[in-house]
Protein backbone atom coordinates (compact mmCIF):
# COMPACT_ATOMS: atom_id res chain seq x y z
CA UNK A 1 0.00 0.00 0.00
CA UNK A 2 3.17 2.23 0.65
CA UNK A 3 6.33 1.99 -1.54
CA UNK A 4 9.78 3.71 -0.21
CA UNK A 5 11.31 5.04 -3.17
CA UNK A 6 15.39 4.19 -2.64
CA UNK A 7 18.00 6.85 -4.52
CA UNK A 8 21.41 6.46 -5.24
CA UNK A 9 23.26 9.29 -4.05
CA UNK A 10 23.92 12.40 -5.67
CA UNK A 11 26.63 15.06 -6.19
CA UNK A 12 24.98 18.45 -4.87
CA UNK A 13 28.18 20.77 -5.96
CA UNK A 14 27.50 19.87 -9.47
CA UNK A 15 23.95 21.77 -8.31
CA UNK A 16 25.11 24.16 -6.80
CA UNK A 17 27.95 25.21 -9.65
CA UNK A 18 24.41 26.12 -11.74
CA UNK A 19 23.50 28.77 -9.47
CA UNK A 20 24.90 32.65 -8.41
CA UNK A 21 27.40 32.19 -5.75
CA UNK A 22 24.56 34.25 -3.76
CA UNK A 23 21.99 32.12 -4.42
CA UNK A 24 23.76 28.29 -4.02
CA UNK A 25 25.07 29.97 -0.34
CA UNK A 26 21.77 30.80 0.25
CA UNK A 27 20.98 27.02 -0.43
CA UNK A 28 23.46 25.60 1.13
CA UNK A 29 22.88 27.54 4.12
CA UNK A 30 18.49 26.70 4.40
CA UNK A 31 19.57 23.20 3.85
CA UNK A 32 22.00 23.60 7.28
CA UNK A 33 19.30 24.63 8.89
CA UNK A 34 16.96 21.64 8.40
CA UNK A 35 19.96 19.21 8.81
CA UNK A 36 18.50 17.11 11.82
CA UNK A 37 15.00 17.25 10.88
CA UNK A 38 13.13 14.51 8.72
CA UNK A 39 11.20 15.18 5.58
CA UNK A 40 9.11 12.88 3.60
CA UNK A 41 7.29 13.28 0.81
CA UNK A 42 4.61 11.37 -0.67
CA UNK A 43 2.90 10.82 -4.19
CA UNK A 44 0.55 9.23 -6.08
CA UNK A 45 3.05 7.84 -8.85
CA UNK A 46 6.57 6.12 -8.43
CA UNK A 47 6.82 7.86 -12.40
CA UNK A 48 4.85 9.53 -15.34
CA UNK A 49 3.97 12.73 -14.61
CA UNK A 50 5.82 16.42 -13.73
CA UNK A 51 5.08 15.62 -9.93
CA UNK A 52 7.06 12.21 -10.25
CA UNK A 53 9.87 14.31 -12.48
CA UNK A 54 10.36 16.99 -9.59
CA UNK A 55 10.38 14.27 -6.51
CA UNK A 56 12.81 12.44 -8.81
CA UNK A 57 15.38 15.04 -8.35
CA UNK A 58 14.41 17.62 -5.52
CA UNK A 59 15.09 14.48 -3.12
CA UNK A 60 18.29 12.99 -3.42
CA UNK A 61 19.25 16.55 -3.85
CA UNK A 62 17.89 17.46 -0.67
CA UNK A 63 19.96 14.30 1.20
CA UNK A 64 22.75 15.38 -0.44
CA UNK A 65 22.87 19.14 1.20
CA UNK A 66 22.48 17.45 4.18
CA UNK A 67 18.62 17.33 4.95
CA UNK A 68 17.01 13.74 5.46
CA UNK A 69 14.34 13.45 2.81
CA UNK A 70 12.72 10.04 1.93
CA UNK A 71 10.13 9.68 -1.08
CA UNK A 72 6.61 7.52 -0.74
CA UNK A 73 4.30 6.51 -3.04
CA UNK A 74 1.15 5.13 -2.39
CA UNK A 75 -0.21 2.31 -3.79
CA UNK A 76 -3.80 1.46 -3.17
CA UNK A 77 -5.13 -1.84 -3.69
CA UNK A 78 -8.71 -0.59 -4.85
CA UNK A 79 -8.29 -0.08 -8.84
CA UNK A 80 -11.11 2.35 -8.77
CA UNK A 81 -8.74 5.00 -6.51
CA UNK A 82 -7.17 6.25 -9.70
CA UNK A 83 -10.54 6.74 -11.46
CA UNK A 84 -11.62 8.34 -8.83
CA UNK A 85 -8.53 10.87 -8.39
CA UNK A 86 -8.67 11.34 -12.40
CA UNK A 87 -12.36 12.11 -12.04
CA UNK A 88 -11.16 14.82 -9.23
CA UNK A 89 -7.99 16.11 -11.04
CA UNK A 90 -10.48 16.91 -14.22
CA UNK A 91 -13.06 18.32 -12.02
CA UNK A 92 -9.88 20.24 -10.07
CA UNK A 93 -9.32 21.86 -13.45
CA UNK A 94 -12.93 22.62 -14.13
CA UNK A 95 -14.58 19.58 -15.42
CA UNK A 96 -18.81 19.68 -14.15
CA UNK A 97 -20.31 16.63 -12.25
CA UNK A 98 -20.32 15.70 -8.44
CA UNK A 99 -18.45 12.52 -7.33
CA UNK A 100 -20.99 9.60 -6.57
CA UNK A 101 -21.19 8.31 -2.52
CA UNK A 102 -19.19 5.41 -3.63
CA UNK A 103 -16.54 7.22 -5.27
CA UNK A 104 -16.15 9.44 -2.23
CA UNK A 105 -16.14 6.30 0.29
CA UNK A 106 -13.43 4.97 -2.50
CA UNK A 107 -11.37 7.93 -2.11
CA UNK A 108 -11.24 8.43 2.11
CA UNK A 109 -11.40 4.75 2.17
CA UNK A 110 -8.01 3.88 0.51
CA UNK A 111 -6.29 6.99 2.26
CA UNK A 112 -7.71 5.52 5.51
CA UNK A 113 -6.28 2.21 4.75
CA UNK A 114 -2.59 4.43 3.50
CA UNK A 115 -3.05 6.25 6.77
CA UNK A 116 -3.11 2.64 8.75
CA UNK A 117 -0.08 1.26 6.74
CA UNK A 118 2.36 4.55 7.36
CA UNK A 119 1.16 4.08 10.93
CA UNK A 120 2.26 0.15 10.90
CA UNK A 121 5.33 0.89 9.30
CA UNK A 122 6.31 3.65 11.90
CA UNK A 123 6.95 5.79 9.41
CA UNK A 124 7.56 9.06 11.20
CA UNK A 125 8.94 12.49 9.99
CA UNK A 126 9.18 15.93 11.24
CA UNK A 127 8.02 17.31 8.09
CA UNK A 128 4.99 15.91 5.57
CA UNK A 129 4.97 17.28 2.17
CA UNK A 130 1.85 15.37 0.54
CA UNK A 131 1.50 16.33 -3.66
CA UNK A 132 -1.98 16.97 -5.33
CA UNK A 133 -5.26 15.87 -4.10
CA UNK A 134 -4.62 12.10 -4.26
CA UNK A 135 -3.36 12.71 -0.90
CA UNK A 136 -5.15 15.39 0.25
CA UNK A 137 -7.39 13.61 3.24
CA UNK A 138 -4.31 12.31 4.17
CA UNK A 139 -2.98 15.48 6.13
CA UNK A 140 -5.88 14.82 8.65
CA UNK A 141 -5.46 11.15 9.48
CA UNK A 142 -1.52 12.07 10.00
CA UNK A 143 -2.85 14.67 12.48
CA UNK A 144 -4.10 11.94 14.61
CA UNK A 145 -1.14 9.58 14.96
CA UNK A 146 1.70 11.34 13.90
CA UNK A 147 3.63 13.94 15.04
CA UNK A 148 5.09 16.94 12.34
CA UNK A 149 4.14 19.84 10.15
CA UNK A 150 2.48 18.93 7.37
CA UNK A 151 2.03 20.89 3.90
CA UNK A 152 0.11 20.14 0.94
CA UNK A 153 1.65 20.82 -2.21
CA UNK A 154 -0.91 21.43 -4.88
CA UNK A 155 0.90 21.30 -8.46
CA UNK A 156 -2.52 21.91 -10.75
CA UNK A 157 -4.70 24.70 -12.41
CA UNK A 158 -7.49 25.63 -9.72
CA UNK A 159 -8.46 28.62 -11.15
CA UNK A 160 -12.05 27.43 -12.80
CA UNK A 161 -12.53 24.17 -10.24
CA UNK A 162 -15.60 22.45 -10.05
CA UNK A 163 -17.14 24.65 -7.20
CA UNK A 164 -19.23 21.33 -5.86
CA UNK A 165 -15.90 19.49 -5.66
CA UNK A 166 -14.21 22.49 -3.75
CA UNK A 167 -16.78 22.36 -1.45
CA UNK A 168 -16.00 19.29 0.02
CA UNK A 169 -12.04 19.10 -0.63
CA UNK A 170 -11.59 22.87 1.22
CA UNK A 171 -11.83 22.13 4.52
CA UNK A 172 -9.22 19.11 4.28
CA UNK A 173 -7.08 21.94 3.86
CA UNK A 174 -7.47 23.10 7.53
CA UNK A 175 -5.25 19.95 9.14
CA UNK A 176 -2.30 21.44 7.13
CA UNK A 177 0.21 23.84 8.14
CA UNK A 178 0.89 25.21 4.84
CA UNK A 179 -0.12 25.06 1.40
CA UNK A 180 1.74 25.67 -1.69
CA UNK A 181 0.45 26.01 -4.89
CA UNK A 182 2.99 26.48 -8.51
CA UNK A 183 1.24 30.24 -9.07
CA UNK A 184 -0.21 33.06 -7.41
CA UNK A 185 -3.68 32.60 -9.89
CA UNK A 186 -3.81 29.13 -8.16
CA UNK A 187 -4.45 29.16 -4.60
CA UNK A 188 -8.08 28.78 -4.10
CA UNK A 189 -10.41 31.29 -2.41
CA UNK A 190 -11.84 30.73 1.24
CA UNK A 191 -8.90 28.95 2.76
CA UNK A 192 -9.18 27.84 6.21
CA UNK A 193 -7.97 30.76 8.51
CA UNK A 194 -4.45 31.08 9.36
CA UNK A 195 -3.39 28.21 6.60
CA UNK A 196 -0.74 29.72 4.85
CA UNK A 197 0.40 29.90 1.39
CA UNK A 198 3.33 29.66 -0.27
CA UNK A 199 4.31 29.81 -4.16
CA UNK A 200 6.50 27.79 -5.90
CA UNK A 201 6.77 27.20 -10.06
CA UNK A 202 7.98 23.71 -10.62
CA UNK A 203 11.08 23.45 -12.21
CA UNK A 204 13.51 20.92 -14.14
CA UNK A 205 16.69 19.05 -13.42
CA UNK A 206 19.10 20.07 -16.01
CA UNK A 207 21.38 17.05 -15.08
CA UNK A 208 19.35 14.41 -16.22
CA UNK A 209 20.24 12.20 -19.27
CA UNK A 210 16.63 14.25 -20.34
CA UNK A 211 17.88 17.70 -19.96
CA UNK A 212 21.76 17.62 -20.43
CA UNK A 213 23.45 18.75 -23.90
CA UNK A 214 22.89 15.99 -26.67
CA UNK A 215 24.78 16.84 -29.67
CA UNK A 216 22.56 16.92 -32.87
CA UNK A 217 24.17 13.80 -34.06
CA UNK A 218 22.88 11.46 -31.48
CA UNK A 219 19.58 13.57 -31.58
CA UNK A 220 19.14 13.25 -35.82
CA UNK A 221 20.49 9.12 -34.81
CA UNK A 222 17.20 8.31 -32.23
CA UNK A 223 15.27 10.60 -33.89
CA UNK A 224 15.84 8.26 -37.71
CA UNK A 225 15.77 5.12 -35.36
CA UNK A 226 12.16 5.56 -34.00
CA UNK A 227 11.09 6.04 -38.10
CA UNK A 228 11.07 9.64 -38.41
CA UNK A 229 13.26 11.01 -41.50
CA UNK A 230 15.38 13.38 -39.31
CA UNK A 231 16.23 15.45 -42.80
CA UNK A 232 12.87 16.45 -43.14
CA UNK A 233 11.42 19.62 -40.73
CA UNK A 234 9.74 17.99 -37.35
CA UNK A 235 7.14 19.63 -34.64
CA UNK A 236 7.12 17.70 -31.43
CA UNK A 237 4.83 17.84 -28.77
CA UNK A 238 6.07 15.42 -25.20
CA UNK A 239 2.94 14.75 -23.30
CA UNK A 240 1.18 12.04 -21.57
CA UNK A 241 -2.35 11.25 -24.00
CA UNK A 242 -4.22 13.35 -21.99
CA UNK A 243 -7.40 15.41 -23.18
CA UNK A 244 -6.09 18.62 -21.53
CA UNK A 245 -3.08 18.55 -23.55
CA UNK A 246 -4.98 18.61 -26.77
CA UNK A 247 -3.35 16.47 -28.70
CA UNK A 248 -6.30 16.98 -31.62
CA UNK A 249 -5.07 20.18 -31.82
CA UNK A 250 -1.65 19.72 -32.15
CA UNK A 251 -2.33 17.29 -35.20
CA UNK A 252 -4.99 20.31 -37.10
CA UNK A 253 -1.97 23.04 -36.68
CA UNK A 254 0.76 20.28 -38.33
CA UNK A 255 -1.88 20.04 -41.04
CA UNK A 256 -2.28 23.80 -41.07
CA UNK A 257 1.48 24.28 -40.96
CA UNK A 258 1.83 21.41 -43.42
CA UNK A 259 0.05 23.67 -46.46
CA UNK A 260 3.18 26.18 -46.86
CA UNK A 261 5.94 23.14 -46.03
CA UNK A 262 4.83 19.87 -47.14
CA UNK A 263 8.15 18.28 -45.78
CA UNK A 264 6.47 18.70 -41.90
CA UNK A 265 6.13 16.02 -39.23
CA UNK A 266 4.52 15.64 -36.43
CA UNK A 267 6.11 13.45 -33.30
CA UNK A 268 3.42 12.85 -30.31
CA UNK A 269 5.36 11.36 -27.41
CA UNK A 270 3.57 10.48 -24.90
CA UNK A 271 5.40 7.26 -23.46
CA UNK A 272 5.52 7.73 -19.92
CA UNK A 273 1.65 7.22 -19.05
CA UNK A 274 1.62 7.96 -15.00
CA UNK A 275 -0.07 4.61 -13.36
CA UNK A 276 -2.74 6.85 -11.50
CA UNK A 277 -3.93 8.23 -14.96
CA UNK A 278 -6.47 5.73 -16.45
CA UNK A 279 -7.95 7.74 -19.23
CA UNK A 280 -4.71 7.29 -21.27
CA UNK A 281 -5.54 4.17 -23.45
CA UNK A 282 -8.98 6.19 -24.69
CA UNK A 283 -7.27 9.35 -25.43
CA UNK A 284 -4.60 6.87 -27.70
CA UNK A 285 -7.80 5.59 -29.69
CA UNK A 286 -9.22 8.84 -30.49
CA UNK A 287 -5.62 10.06 -31.54
CA UNK A 288 -5.13 7.39 -33.77
CA UNK A 289 -8.20 7.76 -35.39
CA UNK A 290 -7.87 11.42 -35.37
CA UNK A 291 -4.23 11.28 -37.25
CA UNK A 292 -6.03 8.58 -39.39
CA UNK A 293 -3.41 7.27 -41.00
CA UNK A 294 -1.23 10.09 -41.85
CA UNK A 295 2.83 8.71 -42.27
CA UNK A 296 3.70 12.48 -41.34
CA UNK A 297 2.42 11.43 -37.69
CA UNK A 298 4.27 9.46 -35.41
CA UNK A 299 2.39 8.91 -32.29
CA UNK A 300 4.27 6.85 -29.33
CA UNK A 301 2.71 5.73 -26.72
CA UNK A 302 4.53 2.75 -25.30
CA UNK A 303 8.07 2.30 -24.64
CA UNK A 304 8.06 -1.06 -25.59
CA UNK A 305 10.38 -2.12 -28.62
CA UNK A 306 11.94 1.41 -29.02
CA UNK A 307 15.52 2.18 -29.56
CA UNK A 308 16.57 3.84 -26.31
CA UNK A 309 15.20 5.15 -23.19
CA UNK A 310 12.34 7.29 -22.29
CA UNK A 311 14.36 9.93 -21.75
CA UNK A 312 17.00 9.74 -24.63
CA UNK A 313 13.96 10.08 -26.85
CA UNK A 314 12.54 13.22 -24.81
CA UNK A 315 16.27 14.39 -25.33
CA UNK A 316 16.78 13.39 -29.04
CA UNK A 317 13.03 14.45 -29.83
CA UNK A 318 13.47 18.09 -28.47
CA UNK A 319 17.22 18.42 -29.61
CA UNK A 320 15.83 17.31 -33.02
CA UNK A 321 12.71 19.01 -33.60
CA UNK A 322 12.57 22.66 -35.14
CA UNK A 323 9.94 23.76 -32.82
CA UNK A 324 7.90 22.09 -30.38
CA UNK A 325 4.29 22.78 -28.92
CA UNK A 326 2.72 22.39 -25.77
CA UNK A 327 -1.00 23.03 -26.67
CA UNK A 328 -2.54 22.30 -23.14
CA UNK A 329 -6.02 23.75 -22.57
CA UNK A 330 -5.26 23.24 -18.92
CA UNK A 331 -1.99 23.51 -17.36
CA UNK A 332 -0.74 23.80 -13.80
CA UNK A 333 2.90 24.30 -14.87
CA UNK A 334 4.24 22.29 -17.87
CA UNK A 335 7.86 21.12 -17.18
CA UNK A 336 7.62 19.81 -20.82
CA UNK A 337 7.66 23.86 -21.61
CA UNK A 338 10.47 24.03 -19.47
CA UNK A 339 12.36 21.15 -20.85
CA UNK A 340 11.82 22.49 -24.41
CA UNK A 341 12.84 25.72 -23.55
CA UNK A 342 16.14 24.46 -22.03
CA UNK A 343 16.70 22.56 -25.03
CA UNK A 344 17.29 25.88 -26.73
CA UNK A 345 14.25 25.64 -28.96
CA UNK A 346 10.97 27.67 -29.67
CA UNK A 347 8.19 26.51 -28.26
CA UNK A 348 4.46 27.35 -29.02
CA UNK A 349 2.60 26.75 -25.60
CA UNK A 350 -1.02 27.44 -24.83
CA UNK A 351 -2.42 30.63 -23.50
CA UNK A 352 -3.08 28.72 -20.13
CA UNK A 353 -2.20 28.24 -16.62
CA UNK A 354 1.27 28.25 -15.63
CA UNK A 355 2.52 28.31 -19.75
CA UNK A 356 1.75 31.73 -19.66
CA UNK A 357 4.46 32.46 -16.94
CA UNK A 358 7.09 30.52 -18.45
CA UNK A 359 7.02 31.25 -22.06
CA UNK A 360 7.19 35.22 -22.46
CA UNK A 361 4.56 35.73 -25.58
CA UNK A 362 6.81 36.60 -28.99
CA UNK A 363 10.72 36.68 -27.06
CA UNK A 364 11.19 33.04 -25.64
CA UNK A 365 7.99 31.76 -27.58
CA UNK A 366 4.63 31.94 -28.44
CA UNK A 367 1.46 31.56 -26.85
CA UNK A 368 -1.87 30.59 -28.52
CA UNK A 369 -5.33 30.47 -28.42
CA UNK A 370 -5.82 27.97 -31.18
CA UNK A 371 -4.83 25.14 -33.58
CA UNK A 372 -5.17 27.73 -35.77
CA UNK A 373 -2.74 30.27 -34.19
CA UNK A 374 -0.44 27.45 -33.21
CA UNK A 375 -0.25 26.23 -36.82
CA UNK A 376 0.48 29.82 -37.87
CA UNK A 377 3.11 30.33 -35.88
CA UNK A 378 4.82 27.13 -36.27
CA UNK A 379 5.13 27.68 -40.04
CA UNK A 380 6.36 31.33 -39.49
CA UNK A 381 9.00 30.00 -37.06
CA UNK A 382 9.83 26.47 -39.94
CA UNK A 383 10.34 30.07 -42.19
CA UNK A 384 12.75 31.58 -40.36
CA UNK A 385 15.88 30.12 -38.91
CA UNK A 386 16.95 33.55 -37.49
CA UNK A 387 14.01 33.77 -35.27
CA UNK A 388 13.95 30.10 -34.00
CA UNK A 389 17.41 30.74 -32.75
CA UNK A 390 16.86 33.87 -30.75
CA UNK A 391 13.45 32.74 -29.73
CA UNK A 392 15.68 29.80 -28.34
CA UNK A 393 18.08 30.95 -26.53
CA UNK A 394 15.93 33.79 -24.83
CA UNK A 395 13.70 30.72 -23.85
CA UNK A 396 16.78 29.01 -22.26
CA UNK A 397 18.03 31.85 -20.55
CA UNK A 398 14.35 32.43 -18.69
CA UNK A 399 15.02 28.36 -17.43
CA UNK A 400 18.61 28.76 -16.06
CA UNK A 401 16.78 31.86 -14.50
CA UNK A 402 14.12 30.75 -12.89
CA UNK A 403 12.97 27.31 -13.58
CA UNK A 404 15.93 24.86 -12.30
CA UNK A 405 15.34 22.63 -9.81
CA UNK A 406 17.86 23.83 -7.07
CA UNK A 407 15.23 27.10 -6.90
CA UNK A 408 12.78 24.86 -6.10
CA UNK A 409 13.92 22.82 -3.81
CA UNK A 410 14.56 25.81 -2.24
CA UNK A 411 11.37 27.00 -2.08
CA UNK A 412 10.41 23.34 -0.51
CA UNK A 413 12.89 24.00 1.96
CA UNK A 414 11.76 27.71 2.91
CA UNK A 415 8.48 26.30 2.99
CA UNK A 416 9.17 23.07 5.23
CA UNK A 417 11.04 25.75 7.27
CA UNK A 418 8.59 28.12 7.91
CA UNK A 419 6.11 25.24 8.61
CA UNK A 420 8.02 23.53 11.10
CA UNK A 421 8.22 26.83 13.16
CA UNK A 422 4.25 27.26 12.95
CA UNK A 423 3.74 23.94 13.90
CA UNK A 424 5.52 24.54 16.75
CA UNK A 425 4.57 27.95 17.51
CA UNK A 426 0.73 26.40 17.36
CA UNK A 427 2.11 22.50 18.97
CA UNK A 428 0.95 20.78 16.31
CA UNK A 429 4.34 19.24 15.51
N1 LIG B 1 7.33 12.71 -20.15
C1 LIG B 1 8.24 11.73 -20.47
N2 LIG B 1 7.99 10.94 -21.55
C2 LIG B 1 6.90 11.10 -22.32
C3 LIG B 1 5.97 12.12 -21.99
C4 LIG B 1 6.21 12.92 -20.89
O1 LIG B 1 9.25 11.55 -19.79
O2 LIG B 1 6.77 10.34 -23.28
C5 LIG B 1 7.65 13.59 -19.02
C6 LIG B 1 7.98 14.99 -19.48
O3 LIG B 1 9.30 15.01 -19.99
C7 LIG B 1 7.78 15.79 -18.20
C8 LIG B 1 6.64 15.05 -17.53
O4 LIG B 1 6.57 13.75 -18.15
O5 LIG B 1 8.93 15.74 -17.39
C9 LIG B 1 5.32 15.76 -17.73
O6 LIG B 1 5.24 16.84 -16.89
P1 LIG B 1 4.29 18.07 -17.19
O7 LIG B 1 4.39 19.01 -16.05
O8 LIG B 1 4.64 18.65 -18.52
O9 LIG B 1 2.84 17.45 -17.34
P2 LIG B 1 1.97 16.46 -16.40
O10 LIG B 1 2.12 15.11 -17.02
O11 LIG B 1 2.49 16.55 -15.00
O12 LIG B 1 0.58 16.98 -16.55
Amino acid sequence: MIDIIEYPETDAQRYLDLMSPNAAGRLTKLAARLSGRNVIHINSTAYGGGVAEILHSAVPLSNALGVDTRRVVITPKEPRFFDVTKRIHNMLQGAEGRLSDDELAVYYGCLDDVADEVQRTGLSADIWFLHDPQLLPLGRLLNQCHAGARIWIVHIDLTQPNPWLMDELLPLTAAYDKLVCSLDAYVPARLPEGLEVQIAPPAIDPLTLKNSAMSPEQAAEITGALGIDASRPLVTQVSRFDIWKDPWGVIDAYRLARKTHPGLQLALLGLSQANDDPEGAQVVESVRDYAGGDRGIHLFFSPDGLPATNDEIVNALQTHSEVLVQKSTREGFGLTVSEGMWKGKPIIGGNVGGIRRQIVDGESGYLVDSADEAGKRIAQLLADPDLRATIGSNAKERVRQRFLIPRLLYDYLQAAQRACSASLQTGTG
